[in-house]
């Protein structure tokens, strides 16, 4: 089958590579639909996991399959598999976890010691005809759901995870700095949640736009005082929660704090490429806080499919274009290193499954 590996910095190969085979207790999938993600563009620019690195839960050497956002059809299952037929459209909560650590043990898996990422450290990805994954990761899809729905549970479930560690009620504000696939995602689980008013503060024009479509209030920091705009908006206050969705340096990193009310929540949902300065003085005296988000639990990914089974989120408008996989390369990543950030959300790689179930 063809997949695509990634064999150090700035080479990724469509590769030719044998289809990988059902095991007791897991499921093989026909990739339908994968998104690209902000961390393809990072794992790809700077290839941080070593090839010939085995993560220890997953004990493969690379180059590694790429794609962590996907969904297709069931195609077999290994045995002592029960309730995911063959046919089924799934999806894959690509994390990898021992289940024995403490952080595991205390509930917070995304926290867990050895955690990894299928399709970032092996164990097949997206972006190749077939994968095979535990069971325990595959979900069912209801009807309704499409394989372009599908691959955006992943996303939306970094945004959820997010959004609820902010701890926003219904009915209270929100500010989001960078309206890209995350962002554009925190404003939709945001409105699903019941906030009252969420800013979006991005340069991109396009993104703005779709922004204001799904009901943000919007901003380019460029041409605006953020924090003065925020205000306006909130009586004067800030916003009860902020999310830093952009990680460009201590700009944004101050814009989302300072735009908290007092005692509000900031929650870093972006990769910093380098630190920033903070004056804890200022974080005593308003008791504001201010938090990471990393990735996402089971539970998260079973509310975000909860939540478009139900018609609360609709991710379809976040998709942008959608490319074939032997294109994945020049017209994804290539694409949104170059022009494709300003016009751009997400990106979907679709397959052609003529001669295979779907
Ligand atoms: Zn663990």
């Amino acid at each position: 089958m063809q997949a695509w590996r990634l064999h150090g910095a700035a080479d990724a190969r469509l590769d030719e590579i044998p289809e990988p085979e059902v095991t007791a207790g897991r499921v093989k999938i026909r990739v339908a639909c994968s998104g690209i993600c902000g961390s393809d563009l990072s794992l790809y620019e700077t290839a941080p996991v070593p090839v010939d690195w085995p993560h220890p839960l997953v004990g493969q050497s690379g180059p590694h399959v790429l794609g962590h956002e996907f969904a297709g059809y069931v195609t077999e299952v290994g045995a002592g598999v029960d309730g995911i037929p063959v046919g089924a459209l799934v999806a894959v909560q690509p994390s990898y976890e021992d289940g024995t650590c403490a952080a595991c043990l205390r509930g917070e898996p995304n926290l867990c010691e050895q955690f990894g990422f299928l399709g970032v450290n092996g164990g097949g990805g997206g972006f190749a005809e077939y994968v095979v994954a535990a069971a325990a990761k595959v979900f069912v899809l209801p009807a309704g759901f499409t394989p372009e729905t599908g691959a955006l549970v992943e996303p939306l479930s970094v945004a959820l995870h997010a959004v609820r560690l902010s701890g926003i009620a219904a009915g209270q504000t929100a500010l989001v700095v960078g309206g890209g696939p995350i962002g554009l995602g925190l404003l939709l689980c945001l409105k699903a949640q019941g906030a009252q008013r969420v800013i979006v503060s991005e340069m991109s024009a396009a993104r703005r736009e779709l922004a204001a479509a799904l009901g943000a209030d919007v901003v380019d920091p460029r041409e605006a005082d953020l924090g003065g705009f925020v205000r306006e908006l909130t009586g004067g206050l800030g916003v009860d929660a902020s999310f830093d969705a952009a990680g460009a340096g201590q700009t944004t990193f101050d814009s989302a704090v300072d735009a908290l009310r007092k005692g509000g929540t900031s929650v870093v949902v972006a990769m910093y490429h380098e630190g920033v300065n903070i004056n804890p003085s200022l974080l005593m005296i308003t008791e504001k806080r201010v938090t990471g988000s990393f990735a996402y639990t089971r539970d998260d990914f079973r509310t975000v499919i909860d939540m478009i089974a139900d018609g609360r989120l609709d991710p379809a408008p976040l998709i942008t274009s959608r490319i074939q996989l032997a294109d994945a390369l020049e017209k994804g990543i290539h694409a949104l290193q170059s022009t494709g950030r300003e016009t751009e959300v997400k990106i979907l790689v679709t397959q052609d499954l003529e001669g295979t179930q779907g």
